[in-house]
């Protein structure tokens, strides 16, 4: 199986998260930022760091990241409380076993985020305007960027994730996209 290391987290969520992933990742990192002022680059508190030290598996790795996140930002008296409300409830209470696995596609999209939280899907919740930016920021050509389009149009995002996909990575994806950590896989396997 994959494995990767924390340090790797950052240029895995660069080359391999699907559009929903790195929308809440850069919002979480932005705002892990904010609260750190700047310095504090996922090495905060000892609760932060892999205990074992040795690489995770990519699901780990993924829980990982958003642990962190909720655990930095527990300790600190400038948390924002709805924030913090939000991550709770999307992710469990703090102390509570929780089950960090990302929902599926099909239940992402059926969703509906509230105001300023970062989850859900983008080919539904995005403005053409900032889906346009966010698929470009991902490298997808303007041929193909009209494809992915169309499809957002006719209400197919999955197959709209899915043609993201094969632009970016310039292969086929035949098996489509239904859950965001089979996009990264596919990702993974594919970049190998
Ligand atoms: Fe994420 Fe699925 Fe939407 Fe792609 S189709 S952005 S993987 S929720």
């Amino acid at each position: 199986s994959t494995e990767i290391s924390l340090k790797d987290i950052d240029q895995v969520a660069n080359s391999s998260f699907p559009l929903c992933m790195r929308h809440l990742f850069e919002k979480l990192r932005e705002t892990h930022h904010l609260k750190h002022g700047g310095g504090c680059n996922w090495g905060c508190s000892s609760r932060c760091r892999n205990p074992s030290g040795v690489g995770l598996s990519l699901d780990d790795a993924l829980a990982f990241w958003r642990r962190m996140f909720f655990d930095c930002q527990v300790g600190s008296e400038r948390f924002d409380k709805e924030y913090a409300y939000s991550i709770r409830h999307n992710y469990g209470k703090e102390g509570k076993r929780t089950d960090y696995t990302p929902y599926s596609c099909q239940k992402i999209i059926s969703s509906t985020p509230g105001t300023g939280d970062h989850h859900g899907c983008p080919y539904r919740n995005f403005s053409e305007e900032n889906l346009r930016a966010a698929l470009r920021r991902m490298g997808v050509g303007e041929r193909p960027m009209e494809e992915v389009m169309e499809r957002v149009r006719n209400r197919h995002y999955q197959l709209a994730c899915t043609l993201t996909f094969e632009a970016v990575h310039g292969t086929s994806c035949d098996s489509g996209v239904n859950h965001p950590n089979q996009y990264l896989s596919l990702s993974q396997r594919a970049m190998q």
